[in-house]
């Protein structure tokens, strides 16, 4: 009775037990299904790391490397990318049943274990690459039972969402190789000074050899070490078949390791400390950016710079501040004019000088001098006002208590508006921004894009004309881009992009007034530079800054020389500090490019057209204009008419010279013959081309032609008398 129940009982227990295991075993075989979809994606972790970046000039030539966040060197590369005989022996090597298994290897495991338990140890992980890979996103290293059932969760997710290629791929590109290498192309690059494509065979049996442990593996340091575990390799490739054991003995004992002078550094340790080319390469990173360039991706990012060129200008920059005392700091831009990538964008002389040598001076916001009246006298052409022979008037001017003078001192009276504007005279661009007005002039800086800020209330006064509102090197640089591409604003690049589509771009002026002003801004020979540019210096106020911006058909340069500080110095003058630099680039350039001078581009007769003007006032001639000239202006514009000639202009009101007279005065005395200066209104007076103040006394004047001119004070009107004095007989 008692027996039977035990029976039962024991019975009972069997069943119960074999229940129990029945449903662990359906549980855990659940969990182990479910188990991939239960771990996080390790790819996302992964590709989070971002990779080593490359920047590379127009050229292809390396500018810059940028370590990861951790200072690791990584270079994804595709799996075509590395040699084929590297990457079967890393399958070897490392998981010989890589394309048969689904992440985890169940019979490496059972092998595995059964050689740890015959050994009594732990020997040999069975780890797949696909879980080494897992492992590689997993924070904590140390190795466990749970750890590693995660991974192999992870393993199998991995598999399920990726192609083995792509797994492959990551992997060969996070091995780690030693020190700070990671993968296999930093690896190749760093040991032999090769792409991971150039491997040869002992090199790459070595480099596969290096992962297990990499810093006692690692060649440059432990070459022995290194050459031993190459050994292994190669024993194990034999061991799988993929090459005889003659041919693993052979590669190890004569196949060459091509390493590198590990007593240099390796070529991305050259470049992996910012330089000058910084501020271009961080601008190219930015506009890559924003085309949703990823900073996970290994892909070089090309900038517009060409390295070498830029090099050079610095070197002409440098050269030069040293010639200029109280000088220290210079900055460069040269715009490729069609394309508007920036050839050299240099805004500082020695990125690693303590005080500000990271310091950006291209982009800058500066006193801007001179540079701006080209494109005030664009404006007065755009409208009609006037043309190169216009003539405009230099002599003093006060608006309230805004006083210019010219840079000299000279006042030249009644001259053609491409003379004042080739000798950058003030006056008359002041006489032009006061026609036009403080509101047309902020509207056309905005159009072209150089206004640096605004500034509320009265804005920024006349003396905007002179560029007091503050501009940068690189926007002032654009704008005469602009002039140079015939009035059609165009953004700036800093990645060179030869695919890129030529932007619409915003038109300032019409191609008529654009090459109007280039003509006239190249009527004086460049310093250092044999071709015809178009150029125009600047030098502000206190002498802080001197600058030159030069163009030819091709290519816009831009020069600055100034001190980052703002301090002044008596050198600091665009005529001689920086357009003889501006010159000398362009030479450079006209060695490195096509620079189509301008001279060969003109004229461009559909944009300008023949005008009468009359010859006192060089605008367009009326019928009671006495003698006219023939001219050209910008086509379609019509220039304003002549009124200082005719019945109106005669008429008592009008402001005349009453004496002298257009005459022939005969001289009674050798010297030559004494004359009064009389106006019917208060005046001032040049005689010859010289000015000689308000109310000047009575003159003796030589015998020979002498032309006088008067201006009134009050509103700059102007007459002008040409008369001749001979000896009596
Ligand atoms: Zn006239």
């Amino acid at each position: 009775m008692n027996l039977g129940f035990h029976k039962l009982n024991k019975r009972k227990a069997v069943r119960f037990a074999a229940a129990a295991f029945l449903i662990f075993a359906v549980l855990a075989l659940a969990a182990w299904i479910a188990a991939p979809y239960c771990v996080a994606d390790p790819m996302i972790t992964l590709r989070r790391i971002t990779p080593t970046h490359t920047y590379l000039d127009r050229n292809g030539v390396p500018v810059f490397y940028e370590t990861t966040h951790d200072y690791e060197w990584r270079f994804p590369v595709e799996l075509k990318d590395i040699a084929p005989e590297a990457v079967s022996i890393m399958l070897s090597a490392e998981d010989y049943a890589f394309y048969e298994h689904g992440g985890v290897d169940y019979q490496a495991i059972l092998r595995a274990l059964w050689q740890d338990v015959k050994n009594a140890k732990i020997i040999s992980g069975a780890s797949t690459i696909t879980m080494q890979l897992a492992g590689f996103a997993l924070v904590d290293h140390r190795p466990s039972l749970v750890r590693k059932f995660k991974q192999a969760a992870m393993a199998r997710r991995l598999e399920q969402f990726y192609t083995k290629d792509e797994i492959l791929a990551e992997y060969l590109n996070r091995i780690p190789c030693g020190g700070k290498v990671y993968g296999i192309e930093a690896a190749a690059r760093f040991y032999f000074g090769l792409h991971a494509s150039q491997l040869n065979r002992a090199e790459a049996a070595l480099l596969c050899g290096i992962p297990q442990m990499p810093n006692k593996y690692k060649p440059n340091a432990h070459p022995e070490a290194a050459k031993k575990r190459q050994k292994i390799v190669l024993d194990l490739l034999a061991h799988h078949g993929l090459i005889t054991a003659d041919e693993a003995r052979t590669i190890y004992e004569s196949e060459p390791l091509r390493y590198r002078d590990f007593t240099q550094p390796a070529d991305f340790e050259f470049k992996a400390a910012p330089d000058e080319t910084i501020h271009a390469v961080r601008r190219a990173r930015a506009e890559k950016e924003r085309t949703g360039w990823s900073h996970t991706q290994g892909e070089p990012v090309l900038c517009s710079i060409d390295a070498d060129f830029q090099r050079d200008v610095q070197a002409i920059l440098k050269r030069r501040r040293d010639t200029l005392p109280g000088v220290h700091d210079a900055a460069a831009v040269v715009l490729d004019n069609a394309s508007g990538e920036a050839l050299v964008f240099l805004g500082t002389l020695d990125f690693n000088e303590q005080d500000d040598g990271q310091y950006n001076a291209a982009n800058a916001v500066r006193s801007a001098g001179s540079t701006l009246k080209p494109f005030l006298y664009a404006e007065a052409i755009e409208g009609g006002l006037i043309t190169a022979d216009t003539r405009v008037l230099d002599a003093p001017l006060r608006y309230g208590t805004y006083a210019p003078g010219n840079f000299d001192g000279a006042f030249r009276g009644t001259v053609k508006a491409s003379y004042a504007l080739s000798y950058s005279l003030n006056t008359p661009a002041i006489r032009l921004a006061a026609t036009l007005g403080e509101p047309r002039m902020i509207e056309l800086a905005d159009k072209l894009h150089i206004l640096a800020s605004r500034r509320p209330g009265n804005g920024f006064g006349l003396s905007m004309a002179l560029g007091s509102a503050g501009h940068t090197l690189l926007s002032l640089t654009n704008a005469y881009r602009t002039l140079a591409n015939d009035g059609m604003f165009r953004p700036v690049y800093y990645r060179h992009d030869p695919e890129r589509p030529l932007p619409p771009g915003e038109r300032v002026f019409s191609a008529g007034t654009a090459q109007t002003v280039m003509r006239m801004l190249t009527s004086l020979p460049l310093t250092g530079f044999e071709g015809t540019a178009a150029w125009k210096t600047g030098t502000s106020n206190n002498l802080r800054d001197a600058w030159c911006f030069a163009c030819t058909e091709t290519l816009t340069v831009g020069v600055w020389f100034g001190n980052k500080d703002g301090a002044s110095s008596e050198s600091l003058v665009g005529g001689t500090a920086a357009a003889p630099a501006a010159g000398e680039i362009l030479s450079l350039a006209a060695s490195k490019y096509d620079l189509t001078p301008f001279k060969s581009a003109w004229p461009k007769e559909d944009a300008l057209e023949p005008v009468t003007v009359c010859a006192k006032t060089g605008l367009s001639a009326s019928p009671d204009c006495e003698k006219t000239e023939s001219s050209v202006k910008p086509a379609g514009i019509p220039l304003s008419v002549c009124k200082s000639c005719g019945d109106a202009a005669s008429a008592e009101t009008a402001f005349r010279i009453l004496s002298p007279t257009p005459t022939v005065y005969v001289a009674e005395k050798d010297e030559g013959v004494r004359l009064d200066l009389a106006t019917n209104e208060g005046a001032y007076w040049f005689v010859d081309g010289v000015y000689l103040g308000e109310n000047p006394a009575p003159r003796i004047f030589a015998p020979g032609l002498h032309r006088v001119e008067a201006v009134r004070a009050s509103d700059s009107a102007a007459d002008a008398v040409e008369f001749t004095v001979v000896r009596k007989k």
